[in-house]
């Protein structure tokens, strides 16, 4: 059984199709990436699977679950990491860390949040309020709240973009660390092609709500002839508007 299941996804506002008869499969353990430009679907899609937003139409599944029918089943065992989802600014990071740890039923929630402190750096800031932390500060926040409850399923929707680039690529390693350690399933969106390359299996290229291609990394510089996922990246923005 695959971990995220996506059959005919569709979510319209109006005349505008934001996502378009969406259909792909995460299997366990693995690692995928949602491409594609500005407004191509990725954070309407990320927003359907945490079941942020109703879709208009089709089917999806996490762990086995249906997201539509019973959510409550499945968001304890999944987080996610995302700029547009903010977090309380007037308690400290220690604090918000408690709450959300609470939510989640983390056990030994003390030991969990200094060894995430640990991991991503946090423990200078642990007693500041949330709302006075940097970009990058709040970034790395929301990526240990995301690891708070060990979640099998992951969704993070361009999770090092606010941070430089050595943070950037300390949080890369942890995330593949962790993902070492628990063969948790992680879909992200992002628009670091490094960050793709050296995270992910395989990726969905969107475009206009569609998937118009997928491949590994490998595979997709090698069927565009080009040198990297950048190149590629370019080649499909700019190719031909898909026909409605
Ligand atoms: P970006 O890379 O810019 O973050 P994205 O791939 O995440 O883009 P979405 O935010 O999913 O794209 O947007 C997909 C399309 O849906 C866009 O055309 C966007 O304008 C439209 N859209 C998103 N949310 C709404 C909304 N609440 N009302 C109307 N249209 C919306």
């Amino acid at each position: 059984m695959p971990a995220i299941e996506v059959l005919h996804l569709q979510k319209n506002y109006g005349d505008i199709i934001a996502v378009d008869q969406l259909s792909f499969e995460v299997p366990r353990g693995k690692t995928y990436a949602l491409l594609g430009g500005n407004g191509a679907g990725k954070t309407t899609t990320l927003s359907m699977l945490l079941g942020l937003l109703l879709p208009t139409s089709g089917t999806i599944r996490i762990l086995g679950i249906d997201m539509i029918r019973d959510r409550f089943k499945a968001l304890p065992r999944m987080n996610f990491t995302s700029p547009y989802v903010d977090i309380p600014h007037r308690l400290t990071v220690e604090e918000n860390l408690r709450v959300y740890g609470g939510l989640y039923g983390v056990r030994h929630v003390k030991r969990r949040i200094s060894d995430l402190a640990e991991e991503y750096q946090l423990s200078p800031f642990l007693k500041r309020r949330y709302g006075s932390l940097s970009q990058g500060q709040k970034t790395r926040v929301s990526l240990a709240k995301s690891l708070l409850n060990e979640p099998e399923v992951l969704l993070m929707d361009e999770p090092t973009a606010a941070l430089d680039p050595y943070t950037a690529d300390q949080v890369r390693t942890a995330l593949k660390a962790y993902q070492a350690r628990t063969e948790a399933t992680i879909l992200l969106a992002s628009h670091n092609m490094r960050e793709v390359e050296r995270l992910c299996d395989n990726i969905l290229m969107m475009k206009q709500g569609r998937i118009v291609d997928q491949g590994s990394p490998v595979e997709l510089i090698g069927r565009y002839d080009e040198q990297n996922l950048e190149d590629v990246f370019i080649q499909i923005a700019k190719g031909s508007e898909l026909p409605r």
